[in-house]
């Protein structure tokens, strides 16, 4: 049976937007909060990128060619994507119901496209911006990563504007200056968002009923 987006998400585990601009700490954030946090995964992107030293196939994406890619938008497999830096970024159905369905909370670190297309199939979605401390810092992290070319990088700055220039559409805003307090922040935002009255309402319902009833 194909995989359709779930909007009913009090019933699953919540939806969590990450974006930032390329460099600002993102992908260093999430995986450092997963080592906090219990019942929370990534959604695992598809690409068309080129893999980085390092990175491995899905692990950190699920590196494809166009064609492959573009089958799976025509088979309608994508719950969004987008054209990022001239290569497909996208999360399929399966990324996130896999974890999701099973009551984990997840973790989407996409770009403001995606973080609009996920809004407007799943309102309850929590966004988070990360920003950098300033625009030199973004660029020495780029530079510091050691991971792209040049060009790439240079690329990766002239977008970073107008990708930060979205940051109003977010609930959230981090400012990654001091790893560890932005962290904080980060774990801050995703406890506060689990016990909020009306998620707790459903994940502990036998609890509060029998604390209340007379
Ligand atoms: P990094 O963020 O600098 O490590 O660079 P990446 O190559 O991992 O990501 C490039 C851009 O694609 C970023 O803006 C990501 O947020 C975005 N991106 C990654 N995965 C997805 C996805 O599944 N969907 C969408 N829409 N964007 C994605
Ligand atoms: P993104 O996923 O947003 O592209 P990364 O997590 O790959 O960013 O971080 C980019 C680089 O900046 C990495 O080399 C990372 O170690 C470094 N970095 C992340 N956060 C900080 C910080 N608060 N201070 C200094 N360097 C940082
Ligand atoms: P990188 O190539 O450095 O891994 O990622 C570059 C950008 O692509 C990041 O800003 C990241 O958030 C975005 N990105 C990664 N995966 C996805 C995805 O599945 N969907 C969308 N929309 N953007 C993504």
């Amino acid at each position: 049976m194909a995989h359709t987006p779930s909007t009913a998400s009090l019933d699953h585990g919540a939806l969590f937007i990450v974006s930032a601009p390329s460099g600002a700490g993102k992908t260093s954030l999430v995986k450092a909060l997963l080592e906090r946090v219990d019942r929370i995964g990534v959604s695992v992107s598809h690409t068309t990128r080129a893999m980085r030293p390092g990175e491995a196939d899905g692990v950190n994406y699920h590196f494809v060619d166009d064609a492959a890619f573009e089958a799976m938008i025509a088979r309608g497999e994508f719950f969004e994507h987008a054209r990022v830096f001239d290569r497909y970024y996208g999360t399929s159905h399966r990324a996130v119901s896999e974890k999701r369905d099973n009551g984990e909370d997840v973790i989407l670190e996409i770009d403001w496209q995606g973080a609009r297309q996920t809004r407007a199939v799943c309102p309850d979605a929590i966004s988070i911006f990360i920003l950098p401390p300033s625009r030199e810092a973004l660029e020495s992290r780029l530079q510091g990563r050691g991971q792209d070319d040049d060009e790439i990088i240079a690329r990766r700055m002239r977008d970073a504007v107008s990708e930060m220039s979205h940051y109003d559409e977010f609930d959230y805003v981090v400012i990654n200056d001091d790893f560890d307090e932005a962290l904080r922040d980060f774990e801050s935002i995703i406890r506060a968002e689990r016990v909020r009255r009306e998620r707790i309402g459903k994940a502990q319902a036998a609890l509060l009923e029998a604390l209340v009833t007379s």
